[in-house]
């Protein structure tokens, strides 16, 4: 059983992605080509937002986002610690700090009530909140806020965004696992001020390598993004503006992208039924909590992430499984606070308590739009057997 089934997506459009790189390969525009605007317009219009940046990946989507604001050191900007390493390292990567609070435990995105609490502590210098070491002999500038919507399902912007404005921070939405998820009337990636999403092969839209993109309404941080990707460039290529990095998606991961969008919308249903088949399926008496989603909230399933009641029942549960030839995975087995990398931050065990419960008790499932209503029932038989 496959954790995440790319070679069955293939099968189903390997005639077009051939048709589609065979076009690059014979206009031979590798940078910037026809393909990359296309997948622009394309998905700007999916998700309703003025502009799109392609660019090189998740990561540097949010890097440009960041470097839009003008963000470097002396700025705090704040973040969930339970998220991917890329979330806060473009933070530390610009030198500006990045200020971590706690998160929701059902929802695993972050609890925007905290925010107020972090900026007042930041601004008044107080032992009120965790914050980095740093800010015990320098006063850190709040500036932004990077909110992430885990697994695929937004976070709670009418909160973030309305407690975000009234302290003065801007509003990056990490959709990295969230492209095509649903927030009310809106889509994922039209949530903030700027929005940055992944191609990762293993996302819900993914590419075969590398790539990403950036939204945003404004004209202004979107322009400001589109040159920062092209070496901070101006009018020309070799009339540059601002310092920017090389960070355009390929034509050719534009190429294979357009052709695994044609099938998208219809895979973001698919996804939903697995998960449905998934949560009617796993019994209460396991004491596995299923996912929960917030009314007039959508996932998009980037994964299907359950909580086992705690550390050693789920290594058994993992074991049984693996046992059976069934794969899962723990997103993610380390708070960042706690990492190697952010040691320098002077964070510590118990500093944020539900982000690192979660890492102890969270595991996900198999999740893509192929797998089979047999192939679930396997899988949440093997999981009913642990009471
Ligand atoms: C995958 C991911 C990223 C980084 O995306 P890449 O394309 O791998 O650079 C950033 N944030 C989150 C939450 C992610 O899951």
């Amino acid at each position: 059983m496959q954790f995440v089934d790319l070679p069955g997506q293939q099968k189903r459009i390997r005639e077009k992605i051939d048709a589609n790189i065979k076009t690059v390969l014979d206009h031979g525009k590798y940078i910037l080509g026809p393909e990359v605007d296309e997948l622009e317009k394309k998905l700007g219009g999916f998700s309703g937002v003025k502009h799109a940046v392609a660019c090189s990946s998740g990561t540097d989507a949010l890097l440009l986002a960041l470097m839009a604001y003008g963000v470097g050191p002396g700025d705090a900007i704040i973040t969930t610690p339970f998220t991917f390493i890329a979330t806060a390292e473009v933070i530390s990567l610009l030198g500006a700090t990045p200020v971590f609070i706690d998160v929701d435990p059902r929802t695993f995105n972050l609890e925007p009530k905290q925010i107020d609490a972090v900026v007042s502590a930041l601004k008044n210098g107080s032992n009120d909140y965790p914050l980095p070491g740093i800010c015990k002999t320098s006063s850190l500038t709040p500036k932004g806020l990077i909110a992430v919507d885990l697994f695929g399902l937004p976070a709670d912007y009418d909160t973030v965004n309305r407690i975000a404005n009234e302290n003065g921070l801007f509003v990056i939405e990490d959709a990295a696992q969230s492209f095509g998820a649903e927030y009310g009337e809106k889509k994922a990636c039209s949530l903030a001020d700027i929005a940055c999403t992944s191609f990762y092969p293993a996302k819900p839209l993914g590419g075969y390598g590398d790539g990403g993109m950036c939204f945003s309404d404004n004209d202004e941080l979107a322009g400001a993004m589109r040159s920062l990707a092209v070496h901070g460039q101006g009018g020309n290529k070799y009339d540059n503006v601002r310092i920017g990095i090389n960070g355009r998606l390929d034509t050719l991961q534009a190429a294979v992208l357009l052709a695994k969008f044609d099938i998208f919308p219809e895979e973001i249903g698919l996804r939903q039924q697995a998960a449905d088949r998934y949560s009617e399926g796993i019994k209460k008496e396991t004491g596995v909590v299923t996912p929960f989603v917030p009314e007039g909230s959508g996932s998009v399933w980037a994964q299907y992430s359950v909580l086992a009641k705690d550390e050693n029942h789920r290594s058994d549960i993992q074991a049984g499984l693996k046992e059976k030839g069934i794969p899962t995975v723990i997103y993610y087995p380390g708070a960042l606070h706690l990492q190697e990398a952010f040691k320098i931050l002077g964070y510590k065990a118990g500093d944020f308590p539900v982000c690192e419960e979660l890492t102890r008790r969270i595991f996900s499932l198999p999740m893509h739009p192929y797998l089979t209503a047999d192939e679930q029932e396997e899988i949440t038989a093997a999981i009913n057997t642990y009471g």
